[in-house]
């Protein structure tokens, strides 16, 4: 059998560094065909050297040129293009059968929805394009005959947990609900008068998780598992008030599914990313992931509690954006794309993330999602209106 041919999108992330572990580990099944990445040329460069794609692409002319410079120092040979086109072409090209979409935010849609119309087997880390636009990506992903498998560890968890054969989408008779697990973040613990002191290096320092920025900020607000929630809607068909959120320090069960008979079904394992991205390349088969086995005689206690909707007010803020539905989500996402940059930059602080939020959500009509153009336009008038919002705080500080 011939390797199959593969498309790492987002190459230089935390999930790109983790994919590329997980190929070298399996070198006689895979062959890395393209790699894309945003800013950082240097850890691409360094990729292309150690793992030979062909192809890579990148944002634009000023760091294909950088990267072209790094390669001749290095001696490397690749193919190097630009451009929102030439992502959506490594994403759909003949010689790739899977693509990994691992670009964080908005900026993964359209690459995605390329992999899916053209019949790719899709590994989706990326949660942003789903929760904008979740029927235009599942429609072009039936339309297409791709295959939607879930990275995200949650969604990963569930699809192990659900029996083998089931269609996505359709009604479970059989289940009662979805039971998403999570860490609380780090400020799980931290008593309310103390939001005010939390700074950016606190918020990314996960205790469980290494992972990109933009998703740390995210699992610390808890709107990481409000995204998950519409998410796991669009996934596995399921609505809001069958998905429950579950604080699990621990992060060792990474989400269960709850049946009709009483049983709760968990998917257990370390918390490292390559064993869901393992478990999505290879399905139904199994391959290595280098994830070391669960330690049962050192593993302490695993403990469960509510999450508190106080402290940690985003994950309400995606129920309602899930519940209004049309481009409720969308403007949901943009919204907090925008807090999460500024709070990341020192513009804005932890607790107004969330207030940010609720404010563009309140301040514009959720129409039908009914094409990507009107997505787009959601996703385009939230930007906005979160920016004058957050210009408004700004002059008010
Ligand atoms: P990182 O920030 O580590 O990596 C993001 C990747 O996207 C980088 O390759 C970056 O390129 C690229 N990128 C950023 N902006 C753009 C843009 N505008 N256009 C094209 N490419 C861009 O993120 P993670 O790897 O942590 O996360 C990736 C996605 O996976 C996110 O959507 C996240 O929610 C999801 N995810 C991540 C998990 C994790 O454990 N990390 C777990 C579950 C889901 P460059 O570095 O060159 O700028
Ligand atoms: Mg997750």
């Amino acid at each position: 059998m011939s390797p199959t041919g593969i498309s790492i999108l987002g190459a230089t992330g935390s999930i790109g560094a983790s994919t590329l572990d997980v190929l070298a580990r399996n070198p006689e099944r895979y062959r890395l065909y393209a790699v894309s990445a945003h800013s950082r040329m240097d850890r691409l460069a360094e990729i292309i050297r150690v793992h030979h794609p062909e192809h890579a692409v990148v944002s634009d002319e000023a760091a294909a040129d950088k990267l072209a410079a790094l390669l001749k120092e290095a001696g490397v040979r690749c193919s190097i293009s630009w451009g929102s086109e030439a992502l959506s072409e490594m994403a759909s090209a003949d010689e790739v059968e899977v693509v990994m979409a691992a670009i964080v935010g908005a900026a993964a849609l359209a690459p995605t929805l390329a992999a899916a119309r053209s019949g790719k087997r899709i590994l989706l880390a990326n949660k942003e394009a789903l929760v904008m636009s979740g029927s235009l990506l599942l429609e072009a992903v039936r339309e297409g005959g791709a295959e939607l498998l879930p990275v995200d560890s949650e969604h990963n968890a569930i699809f192990q947990c659900l029996p083998a054969g089931f269609d996505y989408g359709l009604a479970r008779g059989n289940i009662v609900k979805l039971l998403l697990t999570a860490s609380g973040g780090p400020f799980r613990t931290l008593p309310a008068e103390r939001f005010g002191d939390i700074t950016p290096e606190m918020a990314v320092a996960h205790p469980n998780w290494v992972m990109g920025r933009k998703i740390s900020v995210d699992s610390a607000t808890m709107m990481n598992k409000g995204l998950e929630v519409i998410e796991a809607h669009w996934l596995f068909g399921v609505d809001a008030e069958r998905i429950e959120v579950v604080i699990h320090p621990q992060s060792m069960i990474h989400s269960m599914v709850q049946y009709v008979d009483g049983s709760v079904i968990a998917q257990m394992g370390n918390p490292d990313m390559r064993t869901p991205i393992a478990h999505a390349l290879a399905w139904p088969e199994r391959i290595r992931s280098g994830v070391e086995p669960v330690d049962f005689s050192r593993l302490a206690g695993l403990s469960f509690e509510a999450p508190d909707p106080v402290r940690f007010p985003c994950l309400r803020l995606a129920y309602q954006a899930l519940k209004a539905a049309g481009t409720a989500p969308a403007i949901l996402n943009a919204a907090n794309e925008v807090a999460v940059a500024a709070f990341l930059a020192g513009r804005l602080s932890f607790a107004a993330i969330a207030r940010l939020v609720e404010e563009t959500l309140a301040a514009i009509v959720a129409v039908p999602a009914s094409c990507l153009d009107t997505v787009l336009g959601a996703d385009r008038e939230a930007r906005s209106v979160a920016n004058a919002l957050l210009a408004r705080a700004e002059k008010s500080r």
